[in-house]
């Protein structure tokens, strides 16, 4: 390791202990949010503190002219589990073996630390950057997300601030450091239908309506449609059943109603209301009984398709890691679904994520300098210096 690299890995190191040493199990923030603030308000940021209900976010924005390109993270973490079945304790972290040990160490704790230290290095080489620079930090990834960042773009929205380019600090990596970046994922759209019959002996079914014959016909027809046949970033849209309930208990009692829920994981060729508007025209056509249909979003798919952002990080990624990243729409949920509506082109990308949310989370430490370097570099690609 060179002195540059062993110097720049101390930086983020350090700064990756001081948040890992705050024990912030979601929502709470315990005092990430107050360092990471204190560190950019010398480096020419407007901060702002955020709170929203009893979630910490803050905004820090470093100029006012556009393009504006936003980091984005948070400082919550998940539950350590029994404290007892780690190796060292959660909180107090811990060098061993190449890697540093603690709840939050590779979610996401060190993406925030190598995107200060970047974002210090940018500055000082770089005062006179093209466009803004920003922050978007809640405390309330891992938890609910009702008052964190949605809350965030929604006041943004109002001020008029948009974010052109965002990239979120999730540990995106699979293998090999940047070897993945997350560019979208799918839509999950949930429905419950209460098909309503008439509760009667079953050898009077005449007298009866029975809600389970009335609902088969229709049920299996959405089980088997075909919704889209995906595209080129996405897999066909999937519709599953996940629950049924009908029934007294009794062989011989038609049931008075039938309960069903299902959930479609949903790709970009979907929308919600073509989505709902697609089911009930199979519930009209096939289900003869009364019935009602309730319908809860979780979450929109959002896609960034090749542009600016998408070429920055590759470039960047080769440039320091010497590996091309592969494009993904997999993985799980992350704020980036808040941020994309906005029409901001987000890209998730941060450490390997093999232990996260598990017993002795780690990050390895011969990561730490190449991820705050591509940080850097992405941030030199997409905000030059004016002329
Ligand atoms: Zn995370």
């Amino acid at each position: 390791m060179s002195t540059t690299d062993a110097r720049l890995t101390g930086e983020v190191l350090r700064l990756t202990e001081e948040l890992v040493r705050r024990p912030s199990v979601t929502p709470e923030d315990a005092g990430c949010q107050a360092l990471l603030m204190d560190a950019l308000a010398p480096l020419g940021f407007v901060v702002e503190s955020m709170p929203f209900g009893d979630v910490s976010n803050f905004w820090a924005r470093r100029g006012t002219a556009a393009p504006l390109l936003a980091f984005a993270g948070h400082t919550d973490v998940v539950p350590t589990g029994p404290a007892s079945a780690w190796t060292s304790p959660p909180f107090e972290p811990t060098l061993r073996g190449g890697a540093l040990w603690g709840r939050g160490a590779a979610d996401m704790k060190a993406s925030l630390a190598a995107m200060l230290v970047a974002t210090r290095r940018f500055v000082a080489s770089h005062p006179r950057h093209a466009g803004s620079l920003a922050f978007l930090v809640t405390s309330d990834e891992e938890g609910v997300a009702v008052d964190g960042t949605a809350q965030v773009v929604k006041e943004l929205g109002r001020r008029g601030e948009r974010i052109d380019w965002c990239v979120v600090g999730e540990p995106s990596s699979s293998e090999r450091l940047g070897d993945v970046m997350r560019v979208g994922r799918r839509g999950s759209l949930n429905g419950a239908l209460r098909v309503q019959g008439t509760q009667g002996h079953v050898a009077y079914p005449d007298k009866a309506l029975n809600p389970i014959h009335a609902a088969m016909g229709a049920l299996d027809a959405l089980a088997r449609r075909q919704w889209d046949a995906g595209n080129a970033f996405f897999p066909p849209t999937g519709f599953q059943i996940s629950n049924i309930a009908a029934g007294t208990g009794a062989a011989n009692v038609i049931p008075h109603a039938l309960d069903a829920q299902f959930n479609f994981r949903f790709n970009t060729e979907q929308t919600v209301a073509g989505l709902q508007a697609q089911v009930e025209g199979v519930l009209a056509e096939r289900l003869a009984a009364p019935h009602e249909l309730e319908w809860s979003v979780s979450g929109l798919p959002f896609l960034t398709e090749p542009g600016a952002l998408t070429d920055a990080v590759t470039a960047a990624v080769e440039e320091v890691a010497g590996i091309t990243p592969e494009q993904s729409t997999g993985g799980g949920t992350s704020d980036g679904r808040f941020i994309a509506p906005t029409g901001a082109q987000v890209v998730e990308l941060g450490p390997i994520n093999a232990s996260i949310h598990k017993i002795d989370e780690c990050v390895a430490v011969a990561d730490l300098a190449p991820l705050a370097r591509i940080y850097e570099n992405i941030l030199r690609r997409l905000l030059p210096p004016a002329a």
